[in-house]
């Protein structure tokens, strides 16, 4: 069992929890709280099991003396008895259907009871027949959005979004370097370009003995099939749903290859006809004097800088190199500087057990204050909603809402917490709260949480309206998209952000992993 392996299990807890009802939410947040934590950890599950038991587990965040015996029932015998029991009774494909937009697991659980439906397959039939689009609380307009949230759905088959896939890619790295014959070893491809979705994961290592990392890489146990082995290429289908390729490359060839295998390929072939127009040829083996036909010597091959300094070029980082204009800025000593983590100095979009969020005003303050941020806004959500726990429309809600950030004001010393709320764009564009509301808060986080397939000129003249809203300071994940749920709502983006830059509102990019905007 595997760090991967132990979040997904926990994962499916939660659902299945979920899915079956009458469970203390509570409960289920646990679940979700410890496999993101565990997903997300520098550290091997197992070898800290081994090293302390159940009392070193327990020192890992959002792991308590339940989970930590769970987790050490799974690593000792691979399985975990619990989730066997919840999981009796439950069809397996009913689960998936919870990956499909606007099926949570009270609307799954409705339409498994009433029409047995198990699958996303039975789930597109029900869709398309009248039986769905004439029941009471569902209609047309749910069958096709659950229609089209199957097309989505189906769109990121094999595919992972970029939070799930990275921490899975450097598991594997870190398992290879354990083998003890790889010198180098570095994540390539889509992952190391930072791209939203991951079809595979591509790694490259330079060792003096190939043969024996490739068996150990094929042995993993994060491997559930090994498609293809060769001494320098191997393919594997990784448990967690995609492939992974490992290459060992020269470490005299290492940059050449690097920069080969990162790709993007358009950006590969972009800097290659640079490289032919100087008479030089690029490939995966390094820069070379002469035309592919007259390969003369080797000029840079050692590192990614030297390539790129010997085609004229200064270094590109890779989450650029996507053929969108970098090489050309590049040339003209334009390149932006990316934003890195340290300049992350606040978080404006934060969500309590007030409204959604899994945890506390004051823990999400602490853990804030822990990472070095200077302030915070707690932004629970205000919306008309019904299933949307949160602020109301009401003198008394707001005013319960805002003294309890007060009290983690006061729990919480030495960070800056700004009373926020992420409120409602309503169909036309004003705000869920009145204003004599919106004015007590510090901060106003302005979103779209609905009538996500209006015209597009409609939905444009909807947020212009929003924008101009004297209270609103940005605008929540302005895509509105969720990976493989939902497409973005469409509007004209120029006129918006011209609308927003004139109006200094701000907006989001909401880094939330099945948002990414
Ligand atoms: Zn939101």
């Amino acid at each position: 069992m595997t760090n991967g392996d132990i979040a997904r299990t926990l994962e499916r807890i939660a659902l299945i929890l979920e899915l079956k009802g009458g469970e203390n939410p509570f409960r289920i947040r646990a679940y979700e709280r410890a496999a993101v934590s565990v997903r997300n950890m520098d550290k091997d599950v197992r070898s800290v099991y081994e090293q302390g038991g159940t009392k070193a587990l327990q020192q890992l965040p959002s792991i308590g003396k339940d989970l930590a015996e769970k987790i050490e029932e799974m690593l000792k015998t691979g399985k975990l008895a619990y989730l066997k029991k919840q999981e009796k009774g439950i069809p397996a494909g009913l689960i998936t259907i919870l990956d499909i937009e606007g099926m949570g697991p009270k609307r799954t659980k409705e339409l498994w009871d009433e029409f047995g439906i198990q699958s996303i397959d039975d789930l597109e039939k029900l869709a398309q027949s009248d039986e769905l689009r004439t029941r009471k609380g569902w209609g047309k307009k749910s069958a096709e959005a659950i229609l089209r949230g199957i097309a989505q759905h189906r769109k990121m088959r094999g595919r992972l979004p970029l939070p799930q896939a990275e921490p899975l890619a450097r598991e594997l790295v870190r398992s290879l370097q354990d083998c003890g014959h790889v010198q180098r070893i570095e994540i390539a491809g889509s992952v190391r370009r930072g791209k939203e979705t991951i079809g595979d994961i591509d790694i490259l290592a330079t060792s003096d003995k190939p043969e024996e990392v490739m068996a150990y890489f094929c042995t993993l146990p994060q491997v559930e099939s090994v498609t293809a082995r060769g001494r320098t290429k191997s393919t594997v289908f990784l448990r967690a749903g995609m492939d992974a390729d490992l290459r060992i490359v020269e470490e005299g060839a290492f940059g050449a290859a690097l920069l080969y295998f990162t790709g993007s390929k358009d950006h590969n072939i972009r800097i290659r006809r640079l490289g032919i127009v100087k008479k030089r040829t690029l490939s995966e083996y390094g820069l070379f004097a002469g035309t592919p036909k007259k390969k003369g010597e080797k000029i840079a091959a050692k590192t990614e800088e030297e390539v790129y300094k010997a085609i004229g070029l200064p270094y590109i980082e890779p989450e650029l190199r996507e053929d969108t204009g970098e090489v050309q800025a590049a040339q003209r000593g334009k390149l932006p500087t990316l934003v890195q983590e340290r300049d992350v100095i606040a978080d404006m979009q934060m969500h309590s057990v007030f409204s959604d969020g899994k945890t506390s005003m004051a823990d999400m303050a602490r853990a804030a204050k822990a990472r070095g941020l200077r302030y915070i806004a707690i932004t629970d959500h205000a919306s008309p909603m019904g299933m949307v726990k949160g602020i109301r429309n009401t003198k008394k809600s707001v005013q319960t809402y805002l003294e309890a950030i007060k009290k983690a004001r006061k729990q919480v010393p030495g960070i800056r917490i700004l009373a926020g709320a992420e409120v409602d764009i309503l169909k036309d564009g004003t705000l869920y709260l009145n204003d004599e509301l919106l004015r007590q808060f510090d901060w106003i986080v302005a979103t779209v949480h609905q009538y996500f397939h209006e015209p597009r000129k409609e939905t444009t003249a909807r947020m212009i309206v929003a924008i101009r809203n004297p209270y609103v300071h940005m605008i929540g994940h302005p895509t509105a998209r969720m990976l493989g749920k939902r497409q973005g709502i469409a509007y004209d983006m120029d006129t918006v952000l011209e609308t927003a830059r004139k109006h200094s509102v701000a907006m989001e990019l909401n880094t939330s992993p099945d948002r990414l905007d």
